[in-house]
């Protein structure tokens, strides 16, 4: 069967906005189809009953509000906001609210539902949720990003909570964007700094969260490296992305002495094979705002990114990047996963036909919900935790869950991506069975 993704965001299609249409190859699976496929996979691995697989497959809820704001000039302007919550059986459902042009219904759907299986791999305490709004935050000012992020707290408060829902920052937000929807929601509900996480310090943020997917990527990065009797220190590593996660990525695996050959993002892309001197290019990246001019490298082309000689690539951008027409070029012996579901399932069976060794995603980039989870227990709390303490927990956690999918892997005799879900999908099958099915 052949998918080809012929999405159409609805908000391209509205008349005051003047977005920039997706990017996305036409060879990559819609990122639903994706997730559903792995899914069902993993239930068959696991001979999953067909009423369990059938209630997990669909969303416990979703939400889609449109979202109307005046603009700087005075103008109107509309934008569609969704938030799908996907399962709670483990506890409150978790996950990101994403700011960008192609966030629609399928996508939204795809990413709450990889939240469920991914809190559950790390074992923290929640289900699964994704929100977004179909805009272009770059073409935003922050009072109009500030206006409409409050018009869509509104439309979504009663629906969410500190047991029920907890949002957090994704593509295109950050600790600001949390900061308005925790005093938007406040103004209903009252004071609720748990209501969000990721958020600013001073609003009870946690040390270590900006850090904490990239760390975590790193830390799963040497988890698998050490299984094979290597470490990051004399890797070559290619890195997609240079935004919060591709960053810290870049940050650590170069203060841990890997060799980082090629970086890109949405500026474009730079190579250096002696390694690139990251600390000066995170400077003129901050500095210049773009890749591109930076002088201690060359530019290439970031399409090429993907297929550039390396050991460990790791895609820290979009979704559905490494498609069938790709797949067959790379070069790297690993790939870790940092963004949400980077690799579709024609491209997976490629790699993994020429042996390239796959860290999923819904391990990978576990880290940034797992330290979630730790500052929303010190909210719980009203007690701070020191940074060095966040991390090592984050290392306990990220180590822990490694180990749980290889004792999966070696069950089912499968690869990591199914030794993650059937180890995500039975945790969260037995609590679905535990919590019973009498109305
Ligand atoms: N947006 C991040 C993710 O996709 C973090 C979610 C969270 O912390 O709830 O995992």
């Amino acid at each position: 069967k052949i998918f080809i993704n012929n999405r159409i965001t609805p908000n391209i299609l509205h008349p005051n906005n003047n977005l920039p249409f997706h990017t996305q190859s036409p060879f990559t699976m819609n990122a639903l189809a994706a997730t559903n496929r792995n899914f069902r996979h993993a239930a068959r691995l696991l001979s999953l009953d067909s009423k369990v697989e059938t209630s997990l497959l669909i969303p416990y809820r979703e939400i889609k509000v449109e979202c109307t704001i005046p603009k700087d000039d005075g103008t109107l302007t509309s934008f569609v906001g969704f938030r799908v919550q996907h399962d709670n059986s483990r506890g409150p459902m978790k996950g990101g609210i994403r700011y960008h042009p192609e966030v629609e219904h399928g996508e939204v759907n795809a990413l709450a539902q990889l939240m469920t299986w991914k809190t559950a791999v790390v074992n923290v305490p929640y289900g699964g949720a994704k929100g977004g709004i179909g805009c272009s935050p770059k073409e935003l000012s922050t009072s109009e990003l500030e206006r409409l992020t409050r018009v869509f707290t509104q439309k979504i408060h009663d629906l969410i909570g500190v047991n029920t829902d907890i949002p957090a920052p994704d593509m295109g937000t950050n600790g600001q964007t949390m900061a308005w929807i925790l005093d938007e929601y406040s103004k209903f509900h009252g004071y609720s700094p748990a209501i969000v996480t990721g958020k600013p310090l001073d609003l009870g943020g946690s040390l270590g969260r900006e850090a904490a997917t990239g760390r975590g990527v790193v830390y799963a990065t040497e988890a698998l490296l050490g299984e094979h009797g290597k470490s990051i220190n004399g890797l070559t590593f290619a890195i997609q992305g240079f935004g919060n996660v591709g960053s810290w990525v870049a940050r650590l695996i170069h203060e841990r002495g890997g060799k980082i050959v090629a970086v890109s993002d949405v500026t474009g892309a730079v190579k250096n094979p002696n390694g690139i001197d990251i600390p000066a290019l995170l400077e003129h990246k901050e500095k210049t705002g773009s890749l591109s001019s930076f002088d201690g490298g060359d530019i290439m082309d970031a399409d090429e990114l993907l297929v550039h000689e390396c050991d460990v690539l790791i895609p820290c951008a979009l979704g559905g990047v490494l498609n069938r027409e790709n797949a067959g070029d790379v070069k790297a012996k690993f790939i870790i996963e940092a963004a949400n579901h980077p690799t579709d399932p024609e491209a997976d069976e490629i790699l993994s036909k020429k042996g390239v060794i796959i860290l999923p995603d819904i391990y990978a980039n576990a880290g940034g919900v797992t330290v979630s989870y730790f500052e929303w227990v010190q909210n719980m709390q009203a007690f701070m935790w020191n940074e060095e303490k966040v991390n090592q927990e984050l290392k306990k956690y990220m180590t822990k869950a490694f180990h749980s999918i290889k004792t999966m892997c070696r069950t089912h005799e499968c690869n990591l991506r199914m030794g993650a879900f059937t180890l995500g999908v039975s945790r969260v099958a037995r609590s679905t069975v535990l919590r019973g099915w009498e109305a």
